[in-house]
């Protein structure tokens, strides 16, 4: 029997695989240009084709693809066989260097927010090296850039590694101030945390709303949901257990990491966390975790909800994205070291991400903003829609201290002078075990939780990269024409900490009082739907910031925007005409077959017993008339607000509407109907209930 090690990365065209397959000088070529960004010339990228494909058909690929993220939120490729003709009349396996770097898909369908006119429908996708080729299914995946033909980065990829590109920069300049002159690079790196739901395919497919929304859009409150508290860390069930073993191994194949699993807090809602990785990866391969989990599910009868809200009224899902920078000699960026030097360099670093964290609380409210997760933020089970940053007591001990120049009261009482003492050591437990915080400091990285279990980790990772490049541009601007560094770096930090304290939150960020406090006292933002925040992706401050860093450009700002409220409104518009087809096909026809049998029966009671009062049957039908009439109007109200979304003229207005018209008339619209849910004959309901949905998986 082959062990984990022996199949780990089988389906990847990774380092091992190049060093095998390609000439030491063609290996090393290749090198320079995943290490350190050196263009490849074409000599080298046939070789590197040639390798590639022969590596692919002996593991039985036919076909490969340039493998891309386009805005569209999931992955998308279009499928090329390798063969070519020969002349007489056979065929042979061809794939050459310029297949490899550049491909150009019909690319008219993908949403581009005005960037490409439909009639000029070419996009093209550039082969991103930093990532590694992977087999899937038949299928040779070449992880790729989408741009258009003017240069406008049509997908998430781009702008990711740009960010990933700035933050280096800048991160290496700060530590040339500190004496560093070996590092050579400083990369980001990422664990996320998937969670997700798993159900059967029977309950799956008897459910229009997640066969059409991904959530649930009816459904009364099950008699038992998560109020015990009986399935976080539980057992795993076999059925999922099996499944868990399954997606392992494929996830294996593919070189993700996939580390650990345990159930969470809600009734059929599982984790998945793989070992941190370099941004640009682990976020092609958290795409892929998505992918597969499905596929998986799909093997073993079930099916994978990654919506960030299936149910309402049971925990939602979320991603926690695990963010660290560190060097190529692998000096993390977000540990505090051992001597006052790296201590120093450590508290600079860490007041850079809390000054990019308040400056740019927008856009990370924005990079987290879907209709989905809109449910979560803010619902008592995900952070608030607030942004907040969790230190821990020590940490804010200690910049309390800087602040104030009182002495740290530590172990040792003892006035902290940067650059001469040495921080005391954060025990991680002290500083891991807040849960409430949208971005919480773990002892060696931050952990930002507003994500929703759907969102591709990119724009998260864009946005604070970027930010925390910003503040280390600035701090490098000043340190570099300081004449006496040490002061000027202590008067630094010292004015960071006054200036952004503000954003520091270390209690219970569930607290309505918090919110409270946080945008009345403290002035932070508190953009609660996706409609309150996109707009601001264009103000000045941060239009100003991502363009002069190079990470967007203006016009891909107004695309991103743009795009990003129009999935809003389509998703929502979908889910608005879903609940209007489901009372009028299923639900008002179910109620009133119910009444009418109840009102027969009452009727032959009466025949044969004329002194009856057929109270039960009179009260039933009567509440649930009321409640048809209810539903009736209701779905009217929304009807006439979905017809509303015509008069806007544009893109923002229609959010608007979606949040001030089409939302609410949902909300009220599913009141009755679970009402009704409730008081209905399960034999007549027409489709499965929380309860046989929830503990559906054996
Ligand atoms: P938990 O948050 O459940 O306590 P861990 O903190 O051990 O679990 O890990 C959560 C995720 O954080 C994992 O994906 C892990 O690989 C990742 N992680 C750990 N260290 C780092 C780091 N320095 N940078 C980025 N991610 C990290
Ligand atoms: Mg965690």
């Amino acid at each position: 029997m082959s062990t984990v090690s022996d199949y780990f990365g089988s389906k990847v065209f990774d380092d091992r695989v190049m060093r095998a397959k390609l000439s030491a000088e063609i290996y090393a070529s290749l090198r320079k240009t995943i290490d350190e960004g050196k263009e490849l010339d074409i000599g080298v990228a046939n070789a590197v084709a040639e390798a590639m494909k022969n590596w692919a058909v002996e593991n039985g690929a036919t076909h490969f693809t340039h493998w891309f993220q386009p805005l569209t939120g999931i992955t998308a490729e279009k499928h090329d066989s390798f063969i070519t003709p020969s002349p007489d009349g056979s065929v042979i396996m061809e794939f050459s260097g310029k297949e490899l770097i550049k491909g150009e898909p019909d690319a008219s369908s993908f949403p581009s927010g005005g960037l490409r006119a439909t009639f000029e429908a070419r996009g093209y996708t550039a082969w991103d090296p930093t990532s590694y080729a992977f087999i899937k299914g038949k299928t040779l995946c070449i992880p790729t850039a989408f741009c258009s033909y003017g240069g406008h980065a049509l997908d998430k990829k781009t702008p990711l590694l740009r960010s990933m590109e700035v933050l280096n920069k800048q991160a290496l300049r700060i530590l040339r101030l500190f004496g560093n002159d070996t590092a050579k690079r400083v990369v980001s790196s990422v664990g996320p945390e998937q969670e997700y739901f798993l159900i059967t395919r029977e309950m799956y497919e008897a459910r229009p709303d997640l066969r059409f929304t991904g959530r649930t859009l009816f459904g009364a409150k099950p008699p038992k949901g998560q109020e015990l508290d009986d399935h976080y860390f539980g057992v795993i069930k076999p059925g999922v257990a099996a499944f868990m073993e399954d997606l392992n191994n494929e996830l294996w194949k593919l070189g993700i990491l996939a580390k650990t699993e345990h159930n969470e807090v809600a009734p059929a809602q599982h984790e998945l966390a793989p070992i941190y990785t370099t941004t640009n990866i682990a976020t092609d391969h958290n795409q892929l975790t998505m992918e597969i989990m499905q596929k998986v599910a799909e093997r073993h009868g079930l099916v994978c909800l990654l919506h960030e809200k299936p149910f309402a009224g049971v925990n939602g899902s979320g991603k926690h994205n695990n963010w660290s920078i560190a060097t190529d000699e692998g000096q993390n960026l977000l540990s505090p070291g051992d001597t006052p030097y790296e201590n120093a360099q450590f508290l600079l670093i860490l007041c850079a991400v809390i000054k990019a964290v308040d400056d740019y609380q927008d856009l990370l409210r924005i990079s987290v903003a879907t209709a989905g997760n809109d449910h979560r933020l803010g619902a008592n089970e995900a952070p608030p829609a607030v942004i907040s940053i969790f230190l821990g007591d020590e940490l804010n001990a200690v910049l309390e201290a800087i602040e104030t120049d009182t002495p740290y009261q530590g172990t040792e009482k003892t006035l902290m002078k940067l650059g001469v003492d040495v921080l005391p050591k954060f025990s991680r437990d002290t500083t891991d075990r807040n849960r409430t915080s949208p971005f919480a400091f773990t002892g060696n990285k931050f952990e930002f939780r507003m994500l929703g279990s759907a969102n591709s980790i990119a724009c998260a990772n864009i946005m604070l990269n970027s930010a925390v490049a910003e503040s280390l541009r600035i701090y490098a601007d000043r340190l570099e024409k300081a004449d006496d560094f040490e002061s000027a770096l202590h008067e630094m930090i010292k004015k960071t900490i006054k200036d952004h304290k503000r954003i520091i939150f270390n209690g219970n960020g569930y607290d309505d009082a918090w919110i409270t406090e946080a945008t009345e006292k403290r002035g932070l933002l508190n953009y609660r739907t996706t409609a309150d925040c996109l707009p601001h992706l264009l103000d000045e401050k941060n239009v100003k910031m991502l363009t002069s860093l190079g990470v967007f450009s203006e016009d891909e700002l107004r695309s991103r925007r743009d795009i990003m409220l129009e999935n809003y409104c389509k998703s929502v518009t979908i889910e608005a005409n879903t609940m209007i087809n489901m009372v009028h096909k299923r639900i008002a026809p179910a109620i009133t077959r119910f009444t009418s049998d109840l009102a027969k029966q009452a009727l032959d009671k009466k025949q044969l017993f004329p002194d009856l009062a057929c109270s039960y049957e009179a009260e039933l039908v009567t509440k649930l008339s009321a409640l048809t009439d209810n539903i009736t109007e209701k779905t009217d109200e929304l009807q006439e607000a979905v017809l509303g979304l015509r008069d806007a003229e544009d893109i923002i207005t229609e959010s608007e509407l979606i949040r001030d018209t089409v939302l609410p008339k949902m909300c009220e619209l599913r009141i009755p109907c679970d009402q009704a849910e409730l008081l209905t004959a399960k034999s007549y309901w027409p489709f499965p209930t929380y309860g046989d949905i929830l503990f559906s998986v054996k």
